[in-house]
Parts: C-alpha cells; structure tokens; sequence
C-alpha cells in the first residue's frame, strides 16, 4: 500500500476517471477505514504499539506499514519507516524498548507508508539500506495506475545510500540479519528481512495478513513474484518463527502457509482461464477468487481488483 497524497473526494467525483478507476478507488476508500490514507490520518492522535519478538526485537506498528527494530550495544536497526510526522513517537517507541540511535533503516520497498519516515532518520545520520530499485523508483516521479496517482521523487535524505542487487546480510546487535531480495512481487523492488537467529521474518507488503495482497503493476508487481517470494520465506521457517507481515497483526508460519496454498490455488484458476483467451472482463465475471473470498477478500484488497491485477501479472 502507500500513501496517496490526493483528496479522496476528488477522485471519487472525478468526472474523468474511467469505470475501471472508478472501482479501483472504491478499494482506495476501504484504506480509510484502516487509516493508510496519509492526509486523512490525523498523527497526533497515532499511538506506537511495540510487541515484543525476542530479546532485543519488537514489532512497531503505528500507522502505515509495520515496523521492525533491533536494539543492542551496537544501535537500532529499523525495519521501515511509516511517516516523517510519527518520527518523534516512533523514536520515544524505540528508546522506551531499550534502543538507542537509529544506525540503519532497512526498506523492504520503495511505498510511502513504509519510507515516507525515512527523511529525519537519514537527517540524523541513519544509513538507509534497501534494494536497487527502492532507490530508483524514490528517486523519481512515480505514477500508480491503480490509484491514478502521481507520487512526487522523494527528499534527498529519505533516498537508500546503500543499495544491493539481490541480497545483503547485516552482523549486528549479536544477529544475523539476512535482507532478502524477491523479484517482482509486490513491486520489483521488494526484500524480506530475516533475523535468523532470533526466527523473525519481516515480509514487507509481499504478505497483508487475512487479505488478498496489493499487485502493484505499476511498479512490476506479479502473483507469480508473490508465490515465489512465499515459498522463499517458507523455506527459511518453522512451526515456531514469527512473521511480522506489511500490514495486520504478526502472523505464524500456519497463517502463512495459509496465504501461499491462497495464492497458489487462485493463480491456478487464472491460469486455465488466461489459457482458454478469456479478457480481463471475462476473468473477472467468472469469480476465480470465489473459493477464497470468504477468508481473504474482506481488506483492502477487493476480490475483483485482486483478480484483475493478478490477471495482468499473469496474460501473455
Ligand atoms: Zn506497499
């Protein structure tokens, strides 16, 4: 998800946007309700929920993508951002668990509601680390079709200043910390975060607990880049890890697997569909999320935008 930074109500009366915008705002306007929608959130009245993960690591969720920090004797890594007004609270959230200075920050994508706190970070010396793209697509103007939304380039202290291609590993606070790149999931820049002795994943928007994920295709997101990113964070799990998703409650590896057999079985429906030449309308209206829309189609996600961005990932 990420913030979008128009009034709501314009693009709802927006005379020019076509049907198909019309319904992808619809899903927009559930995001008020979860208070992702940036200009409509009100900070002051934002409370930092830390949730303890191991010794020295705690789940941060305030509002927009879920935070992870490290604290020890060598600083706080942070994983993710949320937004620059929350800074202070986030800081007195991390001082509060023990930590001290924010050292790194760690995107898992180049979105708002998970960098848009990057900039006093930097300001105050933080190494930002993410993956190449992150940088690129931070850098320059974006546009996100599923919102019909211009986001602008992003402060040059907000930007990673160390970028890797497809993986990087992080010695601190007694940890390894294992950031891991999945090609074209979410966006085409995504990377989950592995505190492997401590049995913590953070995933980044490639997973949303209990709802269908965001395709983001304007950023090169695909369902298969979602599954493979899936059995990538499968593999490196057990019956006891804890995975701190983008957005929702922290999650077990059960809930997880829950969501990969989810993804699997919905690319299966499509893919018979997409093989026998059926349009994008004609995926849609034959409901091939239907087995699933009880369990995941209640957030953010609606089940026919699911299955439309799911559907362009996957047409020839
Ligand atoms: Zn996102």
């Amino acid at each position: 998800m990420t913030r979008l930074s128009f009034p709501l109500a314009e693009l709802l009366g927006g005379s020019r946007l076509t049907l198909r915008h019309r319904l992808l705002v619809s899903a927009a306007a559930l995001l008020v309700g979860s208070a992702a929608l940036a200009q409509d959130t009100d900070f002051s009245k934002v409370q930092i929920e830390t949730i303890p993960l191991a010794p020295n690591l705690y789940m941060l969720m305030g509002s927009g993508g879920n935070m992870v920090v490290s604290t020890g004797k060598d600083g706080s890594v942070l994983v993710d951002t949320e937004y620059a007004p929350l800074n202070a609270k986030i800081r007195a959230a991390i001082k509060a668990a023990g930590g001290t200075d924010v050292k790194f920050v760690v995107n898992t994508h180049w979105h708002g509601d998970h960098t848009g706190g990057n900039e006093p970070f930097g300001k105050a010396g933080a190494v930002i680390v993410a993956h190449n793209n992150v940088r690129v697509r931070m850098s320059t103007e974006q546009f996100m079709a599923a919102f019909n939304n211009k986001i602008p380039p992003s402060p040059a202290a907000a930007l990673p200043t160390v970028t890797f291609p497809t993986r990087t590993t992080f010695h601190w606070n007694g940890n390894t910390v294992n950031v891991v790149h999945v090609e074209n999931a979410h966006t085409d820049g995504d990377s989950f975060v592995q505190f492997a002795n401590l049995n913590v994943i953070h995933t980044g928007d490639t997973y949303m607990k209990d709802q269908y994920p965001f395709i983001d295709r304007s950023s090169l997101g695909s369902i298969d880049g979602f599954i493979a990113s899936a059995e990538k964070v499968l593999a490196r799990s057990d019956a006891n890890t804890k995975i701190v998703p983008g957005h929702g409650a922290l999650a077990t590896r059960a809930d997880f697997q829950r969501f990969h057999d989810m993804l699997v079985g919905v690319r299966a429906n499509l893919k018979k569909l997409v093989d026998e030449g059926k349009t994008e309308d004609e995926v849609v209206a034959a409901k091939p999320t239907a087995a699933f829309d009880d369990f995941w189609g209640k957030g953010f996600m609606t089940p026919e935008n699911f299955t439309r961005f799911a559907y362009q990932s996957l047409k020839p």
